[in-house]
């Protein structure tokens, strides 16, 4: 048996090796400061373009770039109509912004629990967690593959509930041959660094409603409009007026981040594709480790995965899963966990919410751990993650 690294041997590898980065190259280089010397770097064509890309590959009718994914959930919720008291049901295996959101607006994130072996909100979950107050629902296709839409659809249509798909982890995927973003009422997305393609910091929402879109539109910057059918008093003080017509932010997003954007937006079908490829390579090697358990997939989702998780089964193992990570930054693999469930925070216990509400994410969050996937990966680095977990399963394995 090999000697773990964290016990005094070699490690699998030299260079130390993370969850997730971006794959920026010189195209996308020249891209943002062709941008930087041009006449617009807010508000100019690069914005556009990267709508207008969105749009096209997902095939929907509306995109309104923003700042970030989380700017990008805000918006959502406020041209949800969200507001005091109202409440909204999301997943606890998230990203904290996914309930957040809820919050800025004044109402209540509520959490459904997830499916035991996708790790997705159930859609039976949100369906019992409906009240008379129930306003929206925050779904969020989780690490990449899409939420079991036409049930959660279903569910929306019934109680007369606005449907927000989180795609922050999902851009790429389909959903029954459809774009995870042509879906919902309203799919919001994140180009942070570690997401499938980055604009540094930038977000986007995408719908095919026409009011919706609006709304965004005003929400994102400042509540102001030029637009002449939504103006007051069109030409009160003259041509070149503008009104503040409701209560908006700004949350634009810069012409040089959308250029980097729209470049990214080149590569993504590659991007997906080698996603896509490790994913396979991840499965083929695990398949046969029984203390490692596989995300199950969605048959509808033909997914891009953001994140690779594995579970850890803790009944097969003499180590705790603490341990298992530690091992793992040993070997150099840096790993993390995708997530503590949200309402476990400081934050939200304050809130007035308990441990136990979500016992299978609960479960669930006991035993998993991302291991690294992004485009970037050399096959070489593949075969150092599977090297490194076969070994650290060897050791651990009773
Ligand atoms: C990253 C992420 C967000 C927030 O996106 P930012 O661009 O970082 O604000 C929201 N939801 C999920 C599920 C995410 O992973």
């Amino acid at each position: 048996m090999e000697r773990l690294a964290i016990k005094g041997g070699y490690p699998v590898r030299g260079g130390k090796i993370y969850y997730g980065r971006q794959w920026i190259d010189d195209i996308d280089v020249e891209a943002v400061v062709e941008t930087l010397r041009s006449d617009f770097i807010t508000c100019g064509p690069k914005v556009d373009e990267m709508e207008r890309s969105l749009e096209d590959f997902m095939g929907a009718k509306y995109a309104v770039a923003v700042s970030n994914g989380t700017a990008a959930l805000h918006c959502a919720c406020i041209a949800a109509g969200i507001g005091e008291g109202d409440e909204v049901i999301t997943t606890p295996l998230t990203f904290a912004a996914s309930a957040n959101c809820v919050i800025y607006c004044g109402g209540k994130p509520v959490f459904a629990d997830v499916n035991p072996e996708t790790y997705n909100i159930d859609p039976r979950s949100v369906e019992e967690r409906i009240t008379d107050r129930t306003k929206a629902v925050i779904a969020v296709d989780f690490t990449g593959q899409a939420v079991e839409f036409d049930a959660i659809r279903k569910i929306c249509d019934e109680h007369n509930l606005v449907l927000i798909e989180d795609a922050a982890h999902s851009l790429g995927t389909k959903y029954k041959g459809k774009q995870v973003g042509s879906l919902a009422d309203m799919t919001t997305f994140s180009f942070h660094p570690v997401k499938t393609i980055t604009g540094g910091e930038g977000g986007a929402i995408t719908t095919n409603d026409e009011t919706l879109y609006k709304r965004l539109v005003l929400a994102h910057s400042h509540g102001i409009t030029r637009d002449k059918d939504l103006m007051e008093e069109p030409e009160h003080e003259g041509p070149w007026c503008y009104e503040q017509i409701s209560l908006g932010y700004n949350y634009r997003i810069t012409d040089f981040q959308a250029a980097l954007i729209v470049s990214q937006m080149k590569k993504l079908d590659m991007f997906v594709a080698r996603r896509k490829a490790i994913v396979t390579k991840y499965n083929d090697a695990f398949k046969n480790i029984p203390e490692i358990i596989i995300q199950k997939d969605i048959p509808d989702s033909d997914t891009c995965r953001h994140l690779y998780i594995i579970r850890l089964d803790l009944d097969r193992l003499t180590c705790t899963r603490r341990e298992f990570f530690d091992a793992m930054s040993a070997e150099n693999i840096q790993c993390q966990i995708h997530y503590v469930p949200v309402y476990w925070f400081p934050f939200y216990q304050r809130l007035g919410y308990e441990k136990g509400l979500c016992p299978i994410a609960e479960e669930v969050y006991k035993g998993i751990m991302s291991i690294p996937l992004y485009p970037k990966m050399t096959d070489q680095d593949v075969e150092d993650v599977i090297h490194a977990i076969k070994k650290i399963v060897d050791n651990y394995k009773r």
